[in-house]
């Protein structure tokens, strides 16, 4: 808002506990745009109570099994209409249900259960973030033109999504049998056949690999597969947890436990260390390959990214979409225009008809 006279304020002057307006007394929140906290009513920017930045340290992964420290100050709320399930920390704003816009949403006397070590702070702000969505639809090829042209960005809330990260160094002892294919001719009445044949061969040996900060979602509100599309999130670079972050936003809680999500991680750890041994083998098939992993310095993260969530609405239809809120992208479903898709699938019919037709007259 450029009307209202920004005034810096230094941390002297803030009230510690609750971050109110040094100013007005008003409510405050985190202003991606400054990094600091900014007054809603007054527009006044000051620093949070006790600046250092810490970045996060890596915790053992012994540590997960026996439970971190409890996130015991905040408080978790649920939609009655959708179920997804917030943490809010200023209990002055107006709770508005994130994922479905309604204010069906109840304090529920839940804990939230594991307290964040860090927090990927909101980089870009909540408009950027509504243009980035308008523009993302623009794009859409099977979008309807009216849809294009209509396209609003909804409700549109800042949600810290809880994810643990993992970090392990990897020895993997390998065996197995892949074919690679060959041709050979023969000679059949002066007319040349071609014969495709496999040669196999067996494989042995071993395979290090190191990963760090493989992400893994822990809240069913947003799906793995929506993260993928968003990420990268800075996670290297996350800082240490404080709840002035979370005013003028909310939380996800996470309901995949970290056990859980480090039984995930290791299945995409054994996926990348699977490719990684192929790709050094000039093949066709693979017969059977057999891997065992040792685990070694596994260490975690659990830390909260920032994700701007809202909705389209297209013929009294919600379509949810999701803008990473410190590198822009967007992920989402928009509605699809039904007149394009038909016209897509009879031109690739006509190319696949043409082409049999040039068959038979060649
Ligand atoms: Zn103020
Ligand atoms: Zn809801």
């Amino acid at each position: 808002m450029a009307t209202i006279e920004e005034k810096i304020y230094n941390e002297d002057n803030i009230d510690v506990t609750t971050c109110k307006c040094p100013n007005c007394k008003g409510t405050s929140y985190f202003d991606p745009k400054t990094q600091k906290m900014k007054c809603e009513y007054c527009g006044s920017i000051f620093d949070m109570p006790k600046t250092e930045v810490n970045f996060v340290i890596e915790r053992n992964l012994s540590e997960l099994i026996s439970r971190g420290s409890v996130w015991n100050e905040a408080e978790v709320y649920r939609c009655e209409s959708c179920g997804a399930k917030q943490i809010i920390e200023n209990q002055n704003v107006a709770h508005v249900c994130a994922f479905c816009g309604t204010k069906n949403i109840v304090k529920t006397e839940e804990l939230p259960g594991l307290k964040p070590q860090g927090v990927v702070p909101f980089k870009i702000d909540k408009e950027k973030a509504g243009q980035l969505a308008i523009k993302y639809v623009k794009k859409k090829f099977y979008a309807p033109k009216k849809f294009k042209q209509s396209a609003k960005a909804e409700n549109l809330h800042g949600i810290y999504n809880p994810v643990f990260t993992f970090d392990a160094y990897t020895t993997s002892f390998y065996k197995g049998q892949l074919g690679k294919n060959y041709v050979t001719y023969r000679y059949v009445d002066g007319r040349r056949i071609a014969d495709q044949r496999t040669r196999y061969f067996y494989i042995g040996g071993t395979q290090d690999e190191h990963f760090d900060d493989l992400l893994v979602q822990a809240s069913s509100n947003i799906s793995m597969d929506v993260i993928r599309q968003l990420e990268p999130f800075p996670t290297g670079n996350a800082i240490e947890y404080r709840p002035e972050y979370l005013l003028g936003y909310s939380a996800s809680t996470y309901n995949k436990e970290g056990e859980d999500c480090w039984q995930e991680c290791q299945r995409l750890m054994k996926e990348r260390i699977e490719r990684a041994i192929l790709k050094k083998y000039d093949y066709d098939v693979k017969v059977s390959l057999n891997i065992q992993t040792n685990f070694s310095n596994q260490t975690y993260k659990y830390i909260l990214v920032p994700i701007y969530v809202g909705h389209y609405t297209y013929k009294n239809k919600l379509y949810n979409f999701f803008v990473n809120g410190f590198n822009g992208r967007v992920a989402g479903k928009t509605p699809v225009s039904r007149g394009k898709v038909f016209f897509t699938v009879l031109i690739v019919l006509l190319i696949i008809v043409a082409f049999v037709l040039l068959g038979y007259l060649l």
